[in-house]
Order: C-alpha cells, then structure tokens, then sequence
C-alpha cells in the first residue's frame, strides 16, 4: 500500500455545509523512525482528510477530521497496512469537536520519545535501498552505508533517548544539504530517517591487510573480496559486531579459521547473498524463506542438501546448518565483488566464549591472531549484538535460540505494569527490565564466568536501567548463591531499597512459557534441560511443575536421579554421564566395554567418587541423560561444545519410535523409573538409529504420562515445555504431538528461547506475581 509520488495535503476538504466528524487517536508501540508519520500523512491525504500526527513519549498522537466513512476506512488502512517495521501495541480514539481543517500536516520536528517501547531493532537493508545501492545513476551507488526509514541500523547505534540521531552514533556526521532535503521532507522515504548518509557526508569503509596494507572506499572492499577469495580469514564490522568471514566452500580457509578460533566442532553459520542462493545447498521451506527475508534476517538452522556444496567443515557432522541472508548493504557489496560467492562463513568475531568485538580497537587486539585483513568503517556500533538464531518447527512456527540482532529491544508484552529487574541464569544470559507492560529482554551475554562477558553484563544492565528510566520496585534473581548474576542483582536491590525474589531455575523456565501466553491458569509445567540448582539442593533438569496461578510452583514429578561423577566435569564428558547412569544398576561394565583401555584409570577414578559418594551429585537432567544414552549409541569422545552429543543423537533418529518401559512412581512428587528402559536401550546399542529414536519417544511418552497423571489428580489441561533440550526439533514436535493427542493445550515459547536465554522473562514474570 506504500505510495511513492508526492500527494498535496490540500487536494480536498470537507465539502461546505456537511458535517465532518473529528477523532484524536492515540497509538503506542514502535512508531518513530520508521516512517510511521509520512505513511499516515499519506493515509489522510489520499482520503483528503484534514488533521495533524506528532511524536509522543509513549507513540505518536494525531487528530483525523472529515467524512465520517473516510475516517473509519484511514484507522482500518492503519491496522492493517503498517510500514514493515512498525508496529501498534494500542490505538484509543475518542470524539473531539471538529475544526474545519481540510489539510493534513505532520507536526514536530522529530523530537523523538523518551521511551524504549518505540525504539525498532535493526533492520536488514530492504528492497527499495538495495534499488538504489544498485542504480549506477543513483547518488547513492554502491554506498555501503545507505537506509531508509524501512531500514538500517537502530538500536545498535543508540547512545541515548530520545531515538533521534544526535544520540546516536550517526551524531558524528552531519549531513549534507541532499541528506538534510530527504531528511525533512515529508513526502520522501528518508524522513527523520535518523542514520541516513550517502557518499558525501556519511561513515566510510576502511581496510588493513596483511603486511600493514591500506585502502579505502571501493578499493578497501575490493581487497577484502579479493582476500576472502584466496582463502583468506577476513574480520567484517558488521551491524551488531565484528564478524569473522571465509569462503565457505574452501575446506583449507574453513578449517584455518576453526583452528585460529580454537573451535574444532561447534558449528559455523554462513552468509549468502539471498534465499534463492541459500537454497542451492539447503532445503528451504515457505516459512524458513519468509522468516530469513524478514527484517530481523535472522540465522536460520536448516536441513543441509545432499551432496552438501559448502566445505564439510561448515557444520560437521550435523545434518543441519545455520544461515543467513546478506543483511546490511556492507554484506551485499562483498557477494557484488565479481567473485560470486555461494556463501561466505560469517560468525560472531570473537576468541572462544567471548563476547563479540564492537570497537575497531578490540577487534584488532583480540582477532589480530584469527583475521588475515580488518574490513574497518567509522560509524561506531554502541550496543553489541549477536546474530539471532531460529529455526522452524514442525507446526511452521519459529523457535528462538538465540534473541539478538533483530529482535532486541523489541519488548514481550506483560500482564504487569510494575518495574522488574531480573538478573537471568549464569550460562547464556540475558536480562530482563519489565516496566509498564513491556518486557525488555537483553541480547545474549553468554558465560559470566568468562571476564569479558561480565563486563558486558554489567555494562548492558547499567544501559538497560538508564534508557527505561525506572527504578525497579522487585529484583529477581536465581537460586544459587555464588553466580555472579544473584550478587548483581543483590546489590542492586540494595540500592533500590526493594525485595529480591530467588527463582528456581527450571521453574523460570516454565515461567517464561506461561509470560509469554500472559497465561495465569492451572498448568503442568515440563523443563528439559542442563543443570540447575533445585530448591532441595540437588541438581535439577527434567522437571514437572504444577502452578495454579503462574508465581507458585510444585514440583509434581522428575526423571529418577543418577550420580554425576566428577560433577561439572560430567558435563564434556558423555562417558562419564553414562557411567553415572549405569552405576546403580551394576551395568558400568557397559561403559568400560565400549572405551579404550587408557581410559581405565579415568573411569575407576570417577566409579570410586561415586562409591564413596563424593564429587557425585545426584541429578535429574534430561540434558546429562541425553549424553549418556548418546554415548551408548557410540559418542564416546568428550564434547567441544554445548548440546554436542545431543545434536549428534538426534540427527541419527530412525523411524522406529516406540518408548522404552518406565514407570512412574506413587511417591509425591512421582518420579520416573528408568530401570527397564536402561536394560531395553543397551539392547539396542547395536542399532543407533533405533536407540535413538525409541529414546526420542521416550521422553515425549514421559511428558504425556505425567500430564495425564496431573488431569486426574488435579483437572490440569494446559502444558508449558521449555528447557534448553526442547532446542531438539523431534523432540520438540513428538512430545508436543503426543500431548495434543491426548487432548492438552501446548504451549512453548515463540519469542524468547526456551535455552537459558529465556530464564530472565520467566523470573520476572514471577517475581511480578508473587511480590505484587
Ligand atoms: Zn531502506
Ligand atoms: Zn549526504
Ligand atoms: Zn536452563
């Protein structure tokens, strides 16, 4: 519906003598700089409408007057044909007398809000841009930086509110009187397009290669084209971050970068130029085609095609991938270099576990050993952001895994008004500010154990805290006492003079489930997942909740413990888990059968732990249960990164998916006895495909047996499932299948990740209900 010539506002008008009708309207929601004033001038002018639109703290306001039909006809073109990027949380409209106006006008001068609820995140380069960057006649040919109010960048270069482009990092240019004439004019795309620049007067391109090397502009981007094709490791500024680039498809440059990253195993995603060139070595279904062409352009996970073009070493051993669309002009202009690239590896640019470099400064310190060549420019990213991965369920729905670039600060609509801060789990942080309605979750902080993500903690909680401007009437935190986040979040309370509430870790992770719904009905609750410390003090992770109203929790029912000999340590370690759970079943000779002889000593060592019950806690995880049963299907190697095993035991499912025996115990809470489903799977160690799936099968049986207990026992119809292993797509979409079999309304997360990254809405949302 977007309309391109100029219209005048005056064309038209009430007629004389007839009574037009006048409405103020009020919307809140994402509705500055993203062209939300000129689409409703244009809206109003093309029904000749006569009123005015303006910025407001919350949104945008505006008064609408004339034929009454017209007027009901404008606010349904409003619902319904938003610009892309925009997006209404709220419209009121209430009768004012009318004026006479007959000419429409936008008002303000782009004074932006003070609230966070209006600032969109970054957005890929659209298709209008892309025109342009092509169209050797355009003033803007070829300009890596060029945006509209479509797209670009947004949160990422926000130092400050209001969103308006003194703060942000575009403050450092000032615009040239072209730029200046888009910038104000209402009827052209790029007004109060905040980070608009062209050759003129915007950001540049910079290079340093091999040897000290420099160029700039073209010259800079042809070298790092020219560099990547030779098989070079290049690292890109990028939207959020640095990113570190090679040709996919050149095995010796796939495997230098994996051995300069220290990253023998865990996946890489890569970068094509668009879907049509990402279908050349993946399966891409209508759904996946549309959510990597959305404006977040996120990391898609998809099937791999056989024979897989890109270089083995991409994603070894996994029958998926992980990619994405070129999504900045900068990233398009490398795969329009003349070396037609089928995909460039383009992941997070950091040394393991670190967070992402953002300034030129830390990139070249800290990927000085990994790059062979810096693509530089001087428009300075603020806020880090990761790419975001999704991927696609078997119902066409997304699954977040990790919420990022795109997506951040979008915020998750809450029942609550008051202002929660909560501080998230210790692995894959992220945190979570709540206030007036609006959850706003973090980008992905990762191990706070590791220094640099600590800083980057602390850093985006303090930015957080200031951009919302509220000071939290509760802080939430985790159960365990030592994480660096539960002392964070202490001292803040301190400081805020307010309660701190502890949350259990699995139960914030049903939580961010039912937050998400707004749902505050009786449901069962099923967390699969790592590790998490238990209000009992145990190792928890394969739980089941049951909640009357979302803030309390019981524990119903759990996956019969086993011994974790060596405790942490248990978790690169498959063997050891299956050691852990064989042992109480006097079958730890299966172990030892299937590992060399030099790992015998290793073995004993952990087998002694456990007779004398040290360094051997008791856990229920499903995520350590996942491993063990990997290693009897033939993992046997310590893993390299997280999920490995797991990853590696569901891309070898058969089709054979009847469960093992288990039983579910009479005790309060029940637990689930896996005594004959241990004896069944070493049965079927000598068909991986089938152990694999009937173990799938399993865990999804277990779900619905539980969930049937607790409708008998106490009339429960709602399930929430959530946990870092419902990240496995079988899983996933049988134990959601089997329980909508049984008649069970599902309910799982869609916005935030069901993975640790999710824990900080889920704490919030109970702190809210338990503490007002
Ligand atoms: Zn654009
Ligand atoms: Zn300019
Ligand atoms: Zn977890």
């Amino acid at each position: 519906m977007r309309e391109k010539g100029r219209r005048h506002p005056g064309t038209g008008g009430v007629a004389e003598g007839k009574a037009g009708k006048r409405l103020r309207v009020t919307v809140s929601g994402v509705v500055q700089g993203v062209g939300f004033r000129p689409f409703v001038f244009r809206c109003a002018a093309r029904r000749s409408l006569g009123g005015w639109v303006r910025n407001t703290l919350s949104g945008a306001e505006m008064e609408i007057e004339g034929d009454e039909a017209a007027i009901e006809d404008f606010l349904a073109e409003l619902r319904a044909s938003l610009p892309p990027l925009a997006r209404i949380e709220e419209m009121r409209a209430v009768e004012v007398p009318p004026l006479g106006e007959t000419e429409f006008a936008i008002r303000g001068s782009g004074g932006g809000s003070t609230h966070l609820l209006s600032i969109p995140p970054d957005s890929a380069v659209c298709p209008d841009c892309l025109r342009e960057m092509n169209d050797p006649a355009d003033r803007r040919h070829r300009y890596p930086f060029l945006n509209c109010t479509q797209c670009g960048p947004r949160f990422s270069i926000l130092t400050a509110l209001p969103y308006d482009r003194r703060n942000t990092t575009m403050a450092a240019f000032s615009m040239c009187p072209d730029c200046a004439r888009e910038y104000e004019d209402p009827a052209d795309r790029r007004f109060h397009a905040e980070p608009v620049a062209c050759p003129r007067c915007g950001p540049a391109l910079r290079w340093m290669g091999p040897g000290g090397a420099r160029a700039e502009g073209e010259e800079a981007l042809a070298r790092a084209a020219s560099l990547l094709a030779a098989g070079g490791i290049v690292a890109v500024k990028g939207l959020g971050g640095f990113q570190l680039a090679c040709d996919a498809c050149d095995d010796e440059a796939v495997a230098r970068l994996r051995e300069r990253k220290r990253r023998p195993h865990k996946p890489f995603a890569v970068m094509s130029a668009g879907v049509r060139e990402i279908a050349r070595y993946a399966l891409v279904s209508p759904e996946e085609a549309e959510l990597l062409a959305s404006p977040a352009a996120p990391i898609v996970l998809l099937e791999k095609r056989a024979p897989f073009p890109l270089s083995r070493l991409v994603a070894p051993a996994l029958p998926r991938c992980g990619a994405m669309v070129a999504y900045t002009p900068l990233h398009r202009l490398l795969f329009d270099s003349g070396h037609s690239f089928t995909a460039l590896v383009m992941t997070s640019g950091n040394a393991r576990d670190e967070p992402i470099c953002r300034t030129d400064a830390e990139a070249l310190e800290r990927l000085g050993g990994i790059a062979d060549g810096f693509l530089l420019h001087d428009r300075e990213i603020h806020n880090r952001l990761d790419d975001s991965v999704v991927f696609v369920a078997a119902d066409g729905s997304p699954v977040p895994v990790r919420r990022a670039r795109g997506y951040v600060p979008a915020p998750v609509a809450v029942d609550f008004s008051g202002c929660v801060f909560a501080a998230g789990a210790h692995l894959k942080n992220t945190v979570c500010l709540a206030a007036g309605g609006s959850a706003f979750l973090s980008q992905y902080h990762g191990d706070l154990e590791e220094e640099g993500n600590w800083r980057f903690f602390r850093e985006s909680c303090s930015r957080l805290l200031e951009l919302v401007r509220e000071r939290p009437r509760l802080v939430a935190c985790d159960l365990h006492p030592d994480y660096l986040s539960t002392r964070y979040a202490e001292e803040l309370a301190e400081r805020c003079g307010c309660p701190l509430v502890r949350v259990q870790h699995h139960e914030a992770h049903v939580a961010s489930v039912l937050a998400e719904h707004r749902f505050r009905g009786k449901a069962l609750g099923a967390a699969f997942d790592g590790t998490g410390l238990g209000s009992d003090g145990a190792i928890w992770g394969g739980e089941f909740f049951v909640t009357e109203d979302g803030a309390s929790f019981r524990r119903f029912a759990h996956l019969a413990l086993f011994p974790l000999p060596g405790g942490d340590k248990a978790a690169r370690s498959p063997a050891l888990c299956a050691l852990g759970l064989l042992y109480p079943f006097g079958l730890e000779g299966e172990v030892y059968r299937r590992l060399p002889a030099a790992r015998r000593e290793e073995l004993l060592a952990a087998e002694g732990m456990m007779r004398s019950r040290l360094n051997s806690p008791p856990t229920s995880s499903v995520g350590r249960l996942f491993d063990a049963v990997a290693f009897l299907a033939g993992f046997s190697e310590d893993i390299t990164f997280e999920a490995q095993a797991a990853m590696w035991l569901e891309s070898l499912c058969g089709d054979d998916f009847r469960p093992y025996t288990f039983q579910l115990t009479d005790e309060r809470p029940a637990w689930i006895e896996l005594n004959h489903a241990v004896r069944e799977m070493l049965d079927d160690a000598d068909d991986p495909p089938r152990l694999a799936s009937r173990f799938h099968a399993t865990l999804a049986a277990v779900a619905a047996a539980v969930a049937e207990r607790a409708r008998a026992a106490e009339g429960v119809e709602h399930v929430a499932l959530s946990g870092g292993v419902f990240q496995n797509r079988v899983l996933l979409d049988l134990t959601a299948r089997m329980l909508e079999e049984k008649g069970f309304h599902v309910m799982r997360n869609r916005l935030v990740p069901c993975n640790d990254g999710g824990v900080s809405l889920g704490q919030a949302w109970i702190a809210a209900g338990r503490g007002g």
